[in-house]
């Protein structure tokens, strides 16, 4: 038997979210069970542990985008017991069940063996948030950073506060967009030079192009202030455009793209290919500074997850949340 956050759905459709004693035979089919030892709370656990927001298939369901933990049973040649391993994406959380969780049983294929130089603690407080900042920060410099501040958007987020951290550790000058003013020591801790407050990068403007700010961004915001700031990247500057903090809309024109040749990049964490996600693991052991790491975990257990995950839709969560399942 061990413990897991079970989320019920009852007859009327309202769904409640408990800790609860399970057996291992309820597990899912997979080939590789893991021992789990961290598991973290992303904007999608918060709507996975709540009402589900058309992510959940089947109730009842234990969510948890991402987990690391220690390799228990494998069925698998790349996998032995005591191996280290860490998962995200997949749809693990959602359409399968996920990390929070003392056990769980998933694919082979959705694992990555932990990069030297984080542990099993160190993984979670990255996430699925920092690890996909990395991505959004591998694309930018893929495309080439122009010169001048790098905007991050919901920079004290989970997604803002790793790309906050990396940027600024890499030599970028890093603005950030925030609407928590009192997060500004927070952010400047973590290497911001430059606060920007949300209200003034949140208003649709009516002029497509305004003065070149930025040589870079790593948004978590979309909606409105996507738009707004895609008419202010320098010429040739990318954005990658990560989340949807701010709304799923984009009200924009295309004329960034065409007078200025910007570039809108896409970031996918959950189907990103193997290759590349050890990539992104490997430049997270090497390019995120550990004290910064550090300064933005705040710890949890599975027990706080009904109201984290309340707290995560509202914006309410500072920097990164570490689950210790155990
Ligand atoms: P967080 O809630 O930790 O961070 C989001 C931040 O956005 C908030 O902290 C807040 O920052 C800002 N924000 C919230 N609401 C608004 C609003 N209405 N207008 C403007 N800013 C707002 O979430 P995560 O960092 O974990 O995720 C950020 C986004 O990235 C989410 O939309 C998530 O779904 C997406 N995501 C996408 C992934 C992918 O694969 N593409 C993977 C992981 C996440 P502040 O207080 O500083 O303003």
């Amino acid at each position: 038997m061990f413990n897991a956050l079970i989320v019920e759905k009852d007859e009327e459709g309202k769904t409640s979210a408990s800790v609860q004693s399970i057996s291992l035979d309820r597990l899912p089919e997979g080939e590789v069970t893991v021992a789990v030892e961290y598991s973290t709370v992303n904007y999608k656990d918060g709507l996975c542990i709540g009402p589900g927001g058309g992510l959940v298939r089947n109730y009842p369901h234990i969510p948890g985008i991402d987990f690391a933990g220690t390799v228990e049973a494998s069925d698998d040649d790349r996998y032995k017991p005591g191996d280290k391993v860490v998962l995200t994406g997949w749809r693990v959380g959602e359409a399968h069940w996920g990390g929070y969780s003392q056990k769980a049983r998933v694919k082979a294929d959705w694992l990555v063996p932990l990069p030297d130089g984080l542990d099993t603690r160190q993984a979670m407080a990255v996430g699925t948030a920092g690890f996909t900042a990395m991505l959004a920060v591998m694309a930018l410099e893929d495309h080439g950073i122009k010169d001048g501040p790098v905007l991050v958007t919901g920079a004290a987020g989970g997604v803002g506060s790793v790309a906050t951290a990396i940027l600024a550790n890499l030599g970028h000058e890093v603005a950030a967009v925030t609407g928590r003013p009192e997060t500004a020591d927070y952010l400047k801790s973590l290497g911001a030079t430059q606060i920007v407050p949300r209200e003034e990068i949140n208003e649709t403007t009516k002029r497509p192009l305004e003065a070149e700010m930025w040589g870079g961004c790593v948004d978590a915001v979309g909606g409105e202030m996507l738009a707004r700031l895609l008419g202010q990247m320098k010429y040739g500057a990318s954005v990658s455009a990560v989340g949807l903090a701010g709304g799923a809309a984009l009200p924009a024109t295309v004329i960034p793209f065409l007078l200025r040749g910007v570039n809108l990049l896409g970031i996918d964490s959950v189907m990103q290919p193997y290759d590349n996600r050890l990539r992104a693991w490997q430049r997270i052991a090497k390019d995120l500074p550990m004290d910064k790491l550090d300064a933005m975990v705040q710890p949890a257990t599975l027990a706080d997850l009904p109201k984290l995950g309340k707290d995560i839709l509202k914006g309410q969560v500072k920097g990164r949340v570490v689950v210790d399942v155990n």
